[in-house]
């Protein structure tokens, strides 16, 4: 058999794995607020990638609230930083209660307890757009059936595609709202 890799694009994942220092680089390019720079804490929050940055398409850095931060998003082969702020409650307004959701970008059910709205800032031109999204942003551990999450989405959707596929819309779908965005590649 023979396998042809395409130079400078990933199928499994993408994201770089970024140190303190590189990621503090990355800020510092940025147009965020220095009061957000300080409140991020980034190894807290690169923590739970265990070291598996090329298994992320997306990863939250938050403050110490977990409500407000970067994303740090990687569909291909380059790298994007957007200032975001989540909110974890989404309630129907008939019923009263939190209301499940399918993800903008994992395409995951979420019940309401772990369905949120994100709404994605340009810190450059103040311009915004919202998303349905899961509470927690492990939509690259839920593309691959690494979650409990993934495998409730997957009886409630009776949705069957391989995870490959699923890995592949995620990207895509990421590059669709940083073009909405009009985001620019951040340079590390
Ligand atoms: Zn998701």
């Amino acid at each position: 058999m023979i396998l042809i890799y395409h130079v400078g694009h990933c199928y499994t994942g993408c994201m770089r794995r970024l140190s303190q220092p590189e990621f503090e680089s990355v800020l510092s390019n940025s147009s965020l607020k220095p009061r957000l720079k300080r409140e991020l804490k980034f190894f807290k929050s690169a923590a739970h990638v265990s070291g598996a940055w090329e298994e992320y398409e997306l990863l939250a850095i938050t403050d110490r609230t977990g409500d407000k931060g970067v994303l740090l998003l990687e569909p291909d082969n380059e790298l994007f930083l957007v200032q975001y702020e989540i909110s974890r409650r989404i309630i129907d307004y008939k019923t009263g209660r939190a209301r499940a959701i399918i993800c903008d970008f994992c395409y995951t059910w979420q019940p309401g307890s772990n369905a949120a709205s994100i709404v994605f800032m340009d810190a450059k031109t103040k311009h915004k757009v919202g998303f349905l999204c899961c509470g927690d942003l492990e939509c690259s551990r839920h593309v691959r059936t690494l979650s409990k999450a993934a495998l409730v989405s997957r009886a409630q959707l009776r949705e069957n595609i391989s995870n490959e596929d699923r890995v592949s819309r995620l990207k895509q779908r990421l590059q669709t709202k940083i073009d909405q965005l009009g985001l620019s590649p951040v340079a590390v």
